[in-house]
């Protein structure tokens, strides 16, 4: 097992392009990171430079203590499984998976032995002499995961590696993936945009945004208790609720949602670091759930007054939407609740559940 440790890496391409911006982090022995962000935002580039496919501009690049900056990709001893995980059409499903051995000569009963076994873990042992045209999407995946494991490799590395199969199989994957890589105990590495995909497979989540590190926690922490603004949307679906508003001194501390009817006072309590002063500009998070139809016996309640415009019934709870300050927001609630589209309904939610940032995204 191998512990991982980037410090202080940044990748400039073509002296202008900086696809990665001082990153640090740490992968401990045996440990499954997710690497999440929006589209371009550095995550392929930083995979690929601890994979060695990429030069690392400046920073060190560790495994297990030793700088590995220079070292060619053959020297790494990396798994590596990405989104086009193209196999060899014309090689049997045992010769893709034994592909990385013969290309190292390794002898053709070891071959076989190895095959056998990395087979039989991801239950391919039936499908050794197919072709992959052969095989469902499931199979063929499992067959580019056969092949990276082959060579028992120090870091699994996984570049959104399950985009382009349907939902269905998407869930299914992600746990065999989780499930070979807790049986192997390999580090891995694991990138994707997909923020569900983040959340439940992570042990520990990294958000990147524009090549910088935004905050590196497991999924709970990241979902309770987001570093900033970005995080805070960017994690949780349906989407963190944001009222932006003004504080006001009148004579107490209030809120004011901009030019929506939602206001509330606040309690000096609210503020953990500072208090506001008058004028300060300010931004609400809420979650979804934390959004209720019912007063809790706690007095200290918000009310937000609002007309239901669109209900989603997803089974067990329904998300019910509505509209301040020009953007939709969203309160998910137990199907049992009896309210239609058109009804003005008051929404509860607590002090406590106030995630609070300032005009710069930080939080307060
Ligand atoms: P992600 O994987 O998060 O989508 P990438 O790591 O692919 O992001 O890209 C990060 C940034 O680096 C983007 O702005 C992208 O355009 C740029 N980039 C990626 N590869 C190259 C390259 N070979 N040359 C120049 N710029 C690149």
């Amino acid at each position: 097992m191998t512990h991982l440790q980037l410090s202080s890496i940044t990748k400039l391409y073509d002296n202008k392009t900086v696809a990665v911006k001082n990153v640090s982090l740490e992968v401990q022995p045996g440990e499954f990171l997710v690497l999440v962000g929006p589209s371009g935002c550095g995550k392929s580039t930083l995979l690929r430079m601890i994979a060695g496919l990429e030069s690392i501009s400046s920073g060190d690049l560790l495994f297990d203590g030793k700088r590995m900056n220079e070292e060619p990709p053959k020297n790494r001893d990396i798994g590596m499984v990405f989104q086009n995980y193209a196999l060899y059409p014309h090689l049997s499903v045992g010769e893709n998976i034994g592909f990385p051995l013969s290309i190292r000569k390794e002898s053709k009963s070891e071959i076989k032995r190895k095959v056998q076994e990395v087979a039989e873990i991801l239950g391919l042992d039936n499908a050794l002499s197919s072709k992959p045209k052969e095989l469902s999407g499931g199979q063929r995946q499992r067959v580019a995961l056969g092949r990276a494991i082959i060579r028992s490799p120090r870091i699994f590395l996984f570049d959104e590696p399950l985009s382009n199969l349907d939902a269905q199989l998407r869930v299914q994957m992600r746990s065999e993936i989780i499930a070979l890589q807790r049986k192997l105990g390999v580090t891995a590495v694991y990138v994707t945009h997909d923020q569900t995909e983040a959340m439940t497979m992570g042990d520990k989540i990294a958000v990147l945004k524009q090549g910088e590190i935004q905050q590196i926690s497991t999924p709970a922490e990241m979902y309770r208790n987001p570093s900033n603004l970005f995080v805070s949307s960017f994690i949780g679906s349906p989407q963190i609720n944001l009222f932006h508003g003004i504080i006001r001194e009148n004579p107490a501390l209030h809120f004011y949602e901009n030019s929506s009817q939602f206001s509330f006072q606040f309690s000096k309590d609210n503020f953990k670091t500072m208090l506001p002063a008058d004028g300060t500009e300010l931004t609400i998070g809420i979650r979804p759930e934390d959004l209720s139809l019912t007063m809790s016996s706690n007095d200290q309640n918000i009310q937000i007054e609002a007309e239901i415009k669109a209900i989603e019934y997803i089974g067990h709870e329904s998300l019910l939407y509505f509209s301040t300050n020009g953007d939709m927001k969203c309160c998910r609630v137990p199907s049992v609740a009896t309210v239609s589209v058109g009804q003005k309904v008051i929404f509860y939610t607590l002090y406590s559940h106030l995630l609070l940032f300032g005009k710069d995204g930080s939080r307060l």
